[in-house]
């Protein structure tokens, strides 16, 4: 991989911040954007720009043409089956939200069981909580132990003829683990249990094969991807979508509306009701082609060099802990310095161009599970640099200088 024409495909990787070089390691919050989205979202709305699905007129068909071909472009990336089992949506927790809705109103009765896991962000699990409390339904939850990894061998206990579903994400948020999915969707099958995957952190990092993982429903976000914010994907087998009812009304979703009666779409636009954020949807196909060009097995390797340095390099600081040290995980790390706050140390860090996450990341439960406030994380892609770990660790040394 050529880096330095990486990443100049970046624009965002060469300015500032307070005077220093900015050193983005906060990725799995968001992804930067390269220029192949930034422009797509230009030319749209300065060429093409007109409602999708609607008008006869031909902007209007070039634009829905662009659309559909965006979930041309999502089927491949992911290997659906069809296009019509790709839904759109804003995001990965609007796609969990139209899952834990739609499929909780049909399939989901008092005291029936939902299983998710201990790693899970806040997203795949609030949800799940909501339509239980709605339904009288219990939420069981996959223990972890003190590694980051769930203990896979307490599932089959945890699973009866009440489940209903269970939801675990590919990839831990927190802490970079993977999780093994494809066991948990086996088991699953086993006893007719439909699987939700939250492929949040995991869709940028590694190829996905929805039909060789054979998993049910697959949620991604487009940000997280290097597409723009405020598009997302739902995955969902064609026999489940079918069976499903719509999530929110309004138009688009129907073939029929009068004030007695009103006839559904078919697939996909059954679950899409209103106007689509049809740009940002191109501009995801455009971000998937980037990706897709780049090649998801050089980024696999790019970001394990990335993990086995940054690990090295932090391991020798005296007094970091990390957490989630496992073989199986994504380039990120997730630490704290003995006796300084994940605040502070962000705060050092972030004066000095460092951009870090720090806090609980939206999975308090875990924090809660360490007993610990919160973690710094810092989550590398194929852009980040040796230099930009290096710079990371000695920012580390002055955070600890500091408050010694
Ligand atoms: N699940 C996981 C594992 C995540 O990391 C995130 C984002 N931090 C979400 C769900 C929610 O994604 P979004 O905010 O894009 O809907």
């Amino acid at each position: 991989m050529d880096i330095e024409l990486i990443r100049s495909h970046f624009p965002i990787l060469g300015r500032k911040v307070y005077n220093k070089p900015l050193v983005y390691l906060d990725n799995a919050a968001t992804t930067q954007k390269p220029l192949r989205v930034i422009e797509t979202i230009e030319r749209v709305h300065k060429t093409i720009n007109s409602n999708v699905h609607r008008g006869v007129h031909h902007l209007s068909d070039v634009c829905t043409d662009e659309h559909e071909q965006a979930r041309f472009k999502v089927q491949r990336f992911i290997n659906a089956a069809h296009s019509h089992e790709i839904i759109f949506t804003a995001g990965t927790t609007a796609s969990i939200n139209l899952v834990a809705f739609s499929f909780g109103e049909k399939f989901v009765h008092e005291n029936d069981e939902i299983i998710i896991s201990a790693l899970e962000h806040h997203s795949n699990i609030v949800p799940w909580m909501m339509l239980c409390e709605r339904k009288g339904a219990v939420l069981k939850v996959i223990p972890m132990n003190l590694d980051g990894e769930l203990e896979i061998e307490k599932l089959p206990g945890l699973i009866s003829e009440k489940t209903r579903l269970i939801a675990v994400g590919q990839v831990s948020n927190s802490l970079g683990t993977v999780n093994p999915i494809k066991k948990i969707i086996q088991l699953a099958h086993s006893h007719n249990i439909p699987v939700l995957i939250d492929g949040a952190q995991a869709i940028q990092h590694n190829k996905i094969d929805v039909q060789e993982l054979d998993c049910d429903f697959y949620t991604f976000s487009g940000h997280k991807a290097y597409g723009p914010t405020g598009t997302g994907v739902l995955y969902g087998k064609e026999k489940w979508l079918e069976e499903l009812p719509p999530y929110q009304g309004g138009g688009e979703m129907i073939k029929e509306v009068s004030f007695e009666h009103t006839l559904y779409n078919d697939l996909p636009f059954k679950f899409e009701a209103g106007t689509p954020n049809f740009v940002g949807i191109i501009a995801l196909g455009a971000a998937l082609d980037y990706l897709e060009d780049i090649g998801l097995d050089k980024i696999a390797v790019r970001e394990k060099e990335l993990l086995e340095y940054s690990t090295r390099r932090l391991r020798n600081i005296e007094g970091l802990v990390t957490l989630g040290n496992v073989p199986e995980k994504i380039s990120m790390l997730a630490f704290y310095l003995k006796g300084i706050h994940p605040y502070d140390t962000g705060m050092v860090l972030d004066k000095l161009g460092i951009a870090v996450r720090t806090g609980n990341h939206c999975a308090q439960p875990v924090m809660d599970f360490f007993g610990i406030p919160g973690t710094v994380r810092a989550s590398l892609v194929f852009y980040n640099t040796i230099d930009e770990i290096d710079m990371l660790a000695e920012g580390l040394l002055k955070v600890k200088q500091m408050f010694s």
